[in-house]
């Protein structure tokens, strides 16, 4: 099993500005099965970037509608469907995913609902599959409908909090998780509305105790206050091993001693590519720097002969 961060931005001007990335997030081998999590702007994009295939996914899941969230959720739906001709995979996720509320939604058309499973999850629902059990958690955040999850299977369970406040009840919903996925949009004891910070995200891994905690959708003052930095704060104060997300992390989970997990950082695919152009603009400049070498060549001689 494993898990790759496609973005680790989150937040209108974080998201605007894609100072950090906004894909969110991949689940793969959860019991054999891929979910994408979460596929904000960028997020096909960013599969390519990193490569990871777009159309070997079973599941979408859209947390609330927030475009940092769902902007490319129906284009991947599209990736998981081969291009709506089959049907395919289960998307899950609020209420305002699939209909209207109040200003809310819908994220997605009726025709991109309309190939694979729906499943509107609500706090504290439950919902068994062969090869997933997921229930809802509550947040408190903009849209009145949004949901985070946890995902069990085989008695190992991976939860997402999706944007919320703190709330006195969240860590319940979280309990007995082994692997904790948070948003953590501020640092130190910033919280605004909506959002946790880290001296919140220090309250739930402290309740909760996972076996690895990973913080993620980082907004401007997050990543000016520095998240690495961030993340150790909250292991030193808990005791749990803490990451803070990168473009392009991948985290091997090691099941039985979820803390042992391995981090590792795939390669830019688009980076390697501008090197390549690189190269070719070299040669370009190359030739044009002797030819212009050659024309001061062939000036100082004229000059010379006078
Ligand atoms: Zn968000
Ligand atoms: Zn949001």
């Amino acid at each position: 099993m494993k898990l790759t961060f496609l973005g680790s931005g989150g937040g209108r001007f974080a998201t605007i500005s894609q100072k950090r990335m906004t894909g969110g997030f991949r689940i793969d081998d959860f019991n054999g099965k891929n979910y994408h999590i979460d596929p904000g702007p960028g997020a096909l994009v960013r599969c390519y970037q990193f490569g990871v295939n777009p159309t070997k996914i079973d599941g979408v899941f859209v947390s609330h509608s927030h475009t940092d969230h769902y902007n490319d959720a129906e284009i991947l739906i599209e990736a998981m469907t081969r291009g709506m001709t089959k049907n395919n995979g289960i998307i899950m996720g609020s209420r305002t995913v699939f209909e209207k509320f109040e200003k809310w939604g819908p994220a997605l058309s009726k025709y991109h609902q309309s190939n694979s499973k729906n499943l509107v999850l609500v706090p504290n629902k439950v919902k068994h599959f062969p090869n997933l059990t997921i229930k809802g958690c509550e947040t408190q955040h903009g849209d009145p409908t949004g949901v985070g999850f946890q995902m069990e299977h085989n008695d190992f369970r991976i939860s997402y909090t999706a944007d919320t406040s703190y709330f006195e009840k969240l860590p319940k919903y979280h309990k007995k998780a082994d692997i904790l996925i948070a948003s953590v949009l501020r640092p130190y004891n910033q919280s605004i509305r909506g959002h946790m910070c880290t001296d919140d995200f220090i309250n739930l891994v402290d309740e909760v105790k996972p076996g690895l905690a990973v913080m993620t959708h980082f907004g401007f003052k997050m990543l000016s206050a520095n998240p690495v930095e961030e993340a150790l704060r909250v292991a030193s104060e808990t005791g749990v091993r803490t990451l803070a997300a990168f473009d392009g992390m991948r985290v091997d989970i090691n099941r039985k001693y979820p803390e042992r997990s391995r981090m590792i950082r795939l390669k830019d695919r688009f980076a390697l590519r501008l090197k390549q152009e690189n190269v070719f603009k070299n040669n370009i400049e190359d030739k044009s720097a002797r030819a212009v070498r050659q024309k001061e060549k062939n000036y100082y001689k004229k000059r010379n002969n006078f």
